[in-house]
């Protein structure tokens, strides 16, 4: 950083100078100004920790302001590239928060000295993304509350009886103007806030009401529901307690409902431990998701206690076509084995896979094959 030094009544920086650096005062003091009908108007006295100049450097626009040193000053200079890098690593929302914040004290400031409003004021690309996201964040919330949300079941076969033993619980957004939102795009969005928490709430409720219908109706065996949670999910603090609370509220047999958590890099095993240890002690089952993708690490098997694990489809697909992936298929089911974890194979399309999998001695199928995922309605009307 540099240092600056000022003499009293020194000029910084004037009104219409181009964005070049942005300062930190280190000691004195400094006196922002502007004009107004031939007047100059003071608008704030800055002094030691103060930042200065930053605006213009944000937006990219020339000084709306003049700066001029009251008193013999030291300053810091603040390299643009300092402030850029670190605005466009942050979040588009709080990004375009402060770039309307700017705008809009730019066009306060020239009605105020009495010139036209700047006609350079459409929404910048990172404005309008993070308007965007805040505008599908409303929606989402509302969604919450007026019945937009709706959870799909896909079966899951179990291979050597050949009957559906359970159903995985799959979130969907019905968009009043997109249609169907696939969790994908939602509920990475959800987890970048405490929106999260309800979401994952409605997902379960109503995965445990379903298990009742799905009981009613004499589904034989009775059947079980899989309910995805994220790491990201999880790391909010008291939520998988809440979860277990409202899953014991429901009273539903033992093993009903049962927990997928996608395996990722950032899997904190301490508190995965803790989440497995006490979805067991209220007999929920725990399923390793997504394996054989990205972030596969042994670790994981090895120190955490899941009683699943899923074979990712991106694995499946590849096993008919290449004797290695059907290999590699073929151990990670000699390995659930030896562990005692059940395994459950996804993106089971074709008769030929389903019959991979049978000689493959693997517990569950999971795909189009067996069944897309459905309403409870369609999965229980007679
Ligand atoms: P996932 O847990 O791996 O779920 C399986 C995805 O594969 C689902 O996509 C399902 O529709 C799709 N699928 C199933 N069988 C086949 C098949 O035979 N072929 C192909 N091509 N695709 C198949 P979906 O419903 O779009 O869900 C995407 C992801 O969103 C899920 O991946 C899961 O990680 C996440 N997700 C879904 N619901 C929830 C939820 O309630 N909470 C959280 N945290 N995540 C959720
Ligand atoms: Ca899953
Ligand atoms: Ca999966």
């Amino acid at each position: 950083m540099d240092r600056i030094v000022l003499q009293k009544d020194q000029v910084l920086f004037k009104e219409g100078d181009p964005p070049s650096v942005a300062y930190l005062i280190e000691s004195g003091e400094i006196e922002i100004s502007t004009h107004r009908a031939g007047e100059r108007l003071v608008l704030s006295k800055l002094g030691p920790g103060d930042l200065l100049g930053e605006m213009a450097v944000i937006d990219d626009a020339p000084r709306t302001a003049t700066a001029i040193a009251l008193t013999d000053s030291v300053l810091f200079q603040i390299d643009r590239t300092q402030i850029s890098e670190r605005l466009a690593g942050t979040d588009p929302i709080i990004r375009a928060l402060l770039e309307g914040q700017l705008k809009r004290y730019r066009g306060a400031l020239a009605a105020m000295q009495g010139k036209a409003i700047h006609k350079n004021d459409s929404d910048t690309a990172s404005e309008k993304l993070g308007i965007g996201k805040i505008r599908l964040e409303s929606q989402l919330r509302e969604a919450l509350s007026t019945g937009g949300l709706d959870v799909r079941y896909q079966p899951l076969l179990h291979v050597q009886s050949n009957k559906i033993a359970g159903y995985e619980a799959l979130v969907r957004w019905n968009h009043p103007e997109r249609g169907p939102i696939s969790p994908v795009e939602f509920v990475a969005l959800a987890e970048e806030t405490s929106l999260i928490v309800p979401v994952g709430e409605y997902v379960f409720d109503t995965a445990c009401a379903a298990v009742k219908t799905f009981i009613e109706h004499g589904a034989d065996p009775k059947p079980f529901i899989a309910v995805n949670v994220s790491a990201r999910q999880l790391s909010h603090p008291g939520l998988i307690e809440r979860i277990v609370a409202r899953v014991d509220a429901a009273g539903l047999p033992q093993g009903s409902l049962k927990v997928e958590i996608t395996e990722s890099q950032a899997l904190n095993y301490e508190m995965v431990e803790k989440v497995i240890s006490l979805c067991h002690s209220h007999g929920i089952k725990v399923a390793l998701d997504d394996f054989g993708t990205g972030y596969s690490h042994l670790t994981h098997l090895h120190r955490l206690a899941f009683d699943t694990m899923k074979v990712d489809q991106a694995f499946t697909r590849a096993m008919l076509e290449h004797p290695r992936s059907m290999a590699i298929v073929k151990a990670i089911v000699a390995m659930g084995k030896a562990i005692d974890a059940d395994i459950v194979v996804e993106g089971i399309e074709t008769e030929e896979m389903l019959q991979a999998l049978r000689d493959l001695g693997c517990d569950y199928a999971q795909g189009y094959l067996i069944g897309k995922p459905q309403t409870l309605e369609e999965l229980t009307k007679s």
